[in-house]
């Protein structure tokens, strides 16, 4: 007998970052040398006094379940660190710690959302956030932007999307795919459209320590009081502390999601592990010098990449001002052949990449933005040298 798989199961697609890591890493376990530059995790080790204090939990018995929601202290870890960065105001009741930020985002439209409601999620958009918005029943309603405006969604393509359906904006910032980051003006003008519409705001803020030239990252909430009420604030350790596998992430809502969230969590999952809980409250409150030492790591390879790509003619990507992800224009490298294979889409082109030159991306057309390729420059320059010797061999 078969056992048939549910019509929502049917409907999922897996996640096409970690689908390619796991061609990339196949590769690898045959014995191919292989340039990943697909997943976006940082290459760096989680800091030594963050794994102490892990090794430390261990050694006290801190392994059995904690509060469902997260540890008090965690909790309250990340509302002050929130106070005194952003001078925002969360009581640990509104903080539930979640399984990564993934998990806490599926908790988030879980908890918010009803069959029918629409969420305007701006394209290129990071491709668990269409799937998510699904499985909660509701719809993603995709706007495009395009790479003349720096792939941000404006206040007039962000209205023309909402119809009485609307319940709320999807916002990544900075942005994966492209790396945007929206200015403080450019967000008040989306927050006002959002107030006018009476919607609420997903701010995906995870990447919001990797800034780059200098910029000043404006939290959504931060733009006028009131808009703490209509934002669920995503965060976590996994990008700033080079903890993704960790799976520390969580959300800051209004009291009243949070206690559902919690529920929710209760039941699904309960706590995330309690020895990475500990290990992040060690991230938040101890010594913030190694966030500073990665970033200009992250900056130094963002400029090498920016300077390879405009080396290579036919090939563009918009500036990188967050994140770690060049998303690059491949448009002029479609329709033609490579070594005797046609390749017509961005996914054929990456694929063959991978085959050929060995080099491993994600194709646009699973961030909703056909003609184009992500590569993470969160790899070692080595990596990215060889890689982007690679590229530019493939498109000549
Ligand atoms: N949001 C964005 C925009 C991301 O790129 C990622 C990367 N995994 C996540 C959320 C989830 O992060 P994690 O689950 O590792 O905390
Ligand atoms: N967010 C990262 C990426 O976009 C990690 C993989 C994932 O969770 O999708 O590559």
């Amino acid at each position: 007998m078969t056992i048939e798989v549910s019509k929502i199961a049917q409907g999922v697609e897996p996640s096409a970052t970690l689908a390619m890591s796991a061609k990339a890493k196949e590769l690898k376990a045959q014995g191919e040398t292989v340039y990943n530059l697909s997943v976006g995790e940082p290459d760096f080790n989680t800091p030594e006094h963050i794994c102490a204090a892990a090794a430390a939990a261990i050694a006290a018995g801190h392994t059995r379940y904690t509060v469902a929601s997260g540890l008090p202290k965690l909790k309250e870890a990340v509302c002050a660190d929130y106070l005194k960065r952003f001078g925002l105001e969360y009581k640990p009741t509104q903080c539930v710690v979640s399984n990564g930020a993934k998990h806490a985002l599926h908790n988030a439209f879980f908890a918010t959302l009803n069959p029918g409601d629409e969420v305007v999620l701006p394209a290129p958009y990071w491709v668990s956030y269409a799937e998510l918005i699904k499985l909660s029943g509701a719809k993603p309603v995709v706007v495009e932007t395009s790479q003349e405006t720096g792939f941000k969604l404006t206040p007039d393509a962000f209205r023309a999307a909402i119809t009485p359906k609307t319940r709320a904006l999807l916002l990544c910032n900075p942005s994966n795919p492209t790396g945007a980051c929206y200015s403080k003006e450019e967000l008040e003008a989306l927050a006002k459209v959002v107030v006018e519409n009476d919607l609420f705001v997903v701010a995906d803020e995870i990447y919001e320590r990797l800034v780059y030239g200098g910029r000043e990252f404006t939290s959504f909430p931060t733009l006028f009081d009131g808009l703490q009420d209509r934002t669920i604030l995503i965060n976590g350790v996994s990008k700033t502390y080079a903890m993704t596998g960790w799976r520390i992430g969580w959300s800051l809502t209004p009291e009243n999601v949070a206690k559902k969230i919690s529920s929710l969590q209760s039941q699904e999952t309960s706590n995330p592990c309690s020895i990475s809980q500990y290990a992040s409250i060690a991230a938040l409150e101890g010594d913030q010098s190694c966030v500073e030492t990665m970033k200009v790591e992250f900056e130094k390879r963002r400029n090498y990449v920016t300077s390879r790509i405009a080396a290579i003619p036919g090939l563009s990507a918009p500036q990188m001002d967050g994140a770690f992800y060049a998303f690059m224009n491949i448009k002029a490298f479609l329709g033609r052949q490579y070594g005797g294979v046609q390749v017509d889409t961005s996914k054929d082109w990456c694929l063959e990449l991978l085959q050929q030159k060995k080099v491993a991306t994600v194709m646009g057309s699973a961030f909703g933005c056909e003609g184009y390729a992500r590569v993470s420059f969160a790899a070692s320059m080595e990596t990215l040298e060889t890689a982007f010797d690679r590229i530019a061999e493939f498109v000549k």
